[in-house]
Formats: C-alpha cells, structure tokens, sequence
C-alpha cells in the first residue's frame, strides 16, 4: 500500500499492526511504501542483518533499489573491521547503493587545530561537540530530502532505548519516519539470523565489540557487562547518545 501521509494517527495504525512486529514485514512494508527512504548502516551485526534483508526486497523488485538506499557516516575514526565489513556488503549485495557521508572538512580542520585529535575524553561537551561534526552534521546531509529512514536500533542495546517502538515520527529531522525493524529482538535473535542467512558480520564482534562505533570511543566488554558498555565507556549511561538518536522521537 502506497503510503501518502504518515501523521501520528497512522504511525499510531502501523505500530498496532501485529505483521509488521516482524522484521521482514516492516522492511516488506518499507519497499511497497513507495516513500523514498534510506538504511543507516555503521556495519553493525543489526545493520547487515537489516541490509540482507533488504537485499531480498530488491531481488523481488528492483525498483526498490531506485527508493531505498544504504548510507553510512564516514567519521574518518572508524575502524579498519568496520570499513570492510562495508567492502564485503558492497560486493556483497551489488544490486544496493551504498552512500557515504563524509564531516565537513573545514569543522574537522578546525577541532583538530584548536583541539588536537582526541578532545573526547575531556569533557562531554567536548565528546558532543566531536559526534556533532564528524556524525550529526553529516546525518543531517544523508536524511536530506528523505521521507524516512531505517535504522537498526533495538530496545535491549540500551536504557534510551528500552521504549522504542517499530515506527516512529522523527521531530528532530523535520517529522520524517523513523523505522526501527529489529526494536523487539534480541542479540541472540540477531546471530541466529545471521547463521541463517550466510550475512557479513563485522569481525570486532568477535573480539567483544557488541556495540560498533568509532575506534577510539569504543572498547571491547566484558562478559556481563551491558551491550553499550563499551561505547564512550568513562561517561555516565544517560549520556551515551551521539545525537543521531535523540530522546525527541515518539512513537
Ligand atoms: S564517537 Fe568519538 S571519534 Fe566518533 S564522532 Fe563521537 S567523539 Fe568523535
């Protein structure tokens, strides 16, 4: 069903909708939208499951390459795993466009110049301020002229995000849709599709990365430890949000 307003009341409609709980048919549903949509990728375990997944809409309609893209922000501080873990989906899926954004050279002159190259771990202004030019900034770019996009959070990766519901209004890129997939499924979900289904897998996982972010703001866990544990790992919970995935969304 071609989709022409998603207010509230029909996120609202699609969010009561059983079917699409399921990934396969919230991505389905993403294909026959019509809408002109993106898959935010940081080559995570959730982010190739979701890119397979969308392989196989592709496979049954080509034209759904032409509405719907992969995108990943280019941070320059990724690492090596991750950049190509991105080479094996390219080859990987070549029927998919796979667009990378890349931060403002200028900002990234400027932090560097006045702030060296790890001003991170000073203060959180600071880690906000570094997550603003090299990934907000950049999203802002890649969600241009969207009418939404897809991304793989799920509920149990962390606190912030333990009420996330499968469809969403995006007030902070302007209300576009915010579509979450794999929101109810679990890491053990995610490797089982993985088996499954032959997808890429980004090598960091194994070495105890559960959460897939920059290089030096990411370390591995512990066995125990929680999934984001490893994310910006000397601040507080609450803060651990780059500011992709502002608390502003709502159901
Ligand atoms: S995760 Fe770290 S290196 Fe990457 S943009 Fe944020 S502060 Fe900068």
């Amino acid at each position: 069903m071609l989709e022409t307003t998603l207010d509230w009341k029909r996120i609202a409609e699609l969010n009561q909708d059983p079917a699409l709980q399921s990934a396969g048919n919230a991505m389905r549903w993403a294909a026959e939208s019509g809408l002109k949509l993106a898959l935010a990728s940081s080559f995570s375990a959730e982010d190739t499951t979701l890119i397979h997944l969308l392989a196989q809409e592709v496979q049954r309609d080509s034209s759904a390459a032409e509405r719907i893209h992969v995108f990943y922000l280019e941070t320059g501080r990724l690492h090596e795993e991750t950049l190509q873990t991105l080479e094996e989906c390219r080859k990987r899926y070549p029927a998919l466009r796979f667009e990378g954004y890349f931060p403002q050279r200028e900002s990234v002159e400027n932090l560097i110049r006045e702030q060296g190259l790890f001003s991170f771990y000073d203060s959180i202004e600071n880690r906000k301020n570094c997550c603003f030019i090299r990934k907000v900034e950049p999203l802002k770019r890649a969600l241009e002229g969207l009418d939404g996009w897809i991304t793989g959070l799920r509920q149990s990766q962390a606190v912030t995000r333990a009420n996330l519901p499968v469809f969403q209004i995006d007030s902070d890129h302007g209300g576009i849709l915010k579509l979450s997939p794999l929101s109810s499924w679990q890491e053990a979900d995610v490797y089982k599709y993985i088996e499954e289904n032959g997808v890429p897998v980004n090598p960091l996982h194994s070495r105890g990365y559960p959460s897939i972010g920059c290089a030096p703001c990411t370390r591995a866990v512990e066995a125990g430890e929680d999934v984001r544990a490893g994310r910006w790992w000397w601040e507080n919970p609450e803060h651990k949000e780059c500011g992709l995935h502002a608390s502003g969304d709502k159901s």
